[in-house]
């Protein structure tokens, strides 16, 4: 049981995001440093969907965990300060909390990392240093191809630009003769 609660313990810490965490608790988690906070009720479900038992609630710190075979299981006790000790109020049904929708939803997600991660799935583990350097090389491109396109746009722009003025300047330089040849004629015929 210990070797298991460990395992668990692991796993939880490794797959808890901010997208599991209560929105009232978003202040308050910390990958690093809290990651715990926020994520007691979808935690304490998904405990029980692996090893049943009761929810057990605390009303004072609106804080859940689980009792399985007469044993108190709190996988997210430490967002509390050591001198901060939920008491048991009630226990509480997991229907009644499933009909809540954010929670829901977040139970949901929990659930799925949690499944994927004892799957020993991809999304889990850290990312290689390879890994990590062929993506920083990845977006590098990518900036570079956005850079080059805007490049492109601007010299485009430029050429425009310099073919627009060229064009007046011819036209411009049309109604000149035109006019001055015109009053040539005119001058011409007036003789
Ligand atoms: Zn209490």
């Amino acid at each position: 049981m210990k070797k298991l609660k460990k395992k668990i313990e692991e796993c939880l810490k490794t797959v808890w995001t901010i997208d599991t965490c209560c929105p009232k608790y978003h202040v308050f988690w910390d990958k690093e440093n809290n990651p715990s906070a926020g994520q007691c009720a979808v935690t304490s479900l998904v405990v029980q969907d692996y090893f049943g038992g009761e929810l057990w609630y605390c009303k004072h710190f609106k804080h859940y965990w689980n009792r399985i075979n007469g044993l108190e299981i709190d996988l997210t006790i430490h967002q509390f300060p050591k001198d901060c000790e939920p008491c048991f109020d009630r226990i509480k049904s997991r229907n009644i909390l499933l009909k809540e929708k954010n929670l829901r939803r977040r139970y949901e997600l929990l659930k799925n990392l949690v499944c994927e991660y004892l799957k020993g799935g991809e999304i889990m583990s850290k990312p290689t240093c390879e890994e990590q350097r062929n993506y920083v090389a990845q977006i590098e491109k990518k900036a570079n191809i956005i850079v080059e396109s805007a490049q492109k746009v601007i010299d485009k722009t430029e050429e425009m630009i310099k073919q627009m003025k060229y064009s007046t300047r011819v036209v411009i330089g049309i109604a000149v003769i035109s006019w001055i040849l015109s009053i040539i004629i005119s001058f011409g015929l007036s003789f």
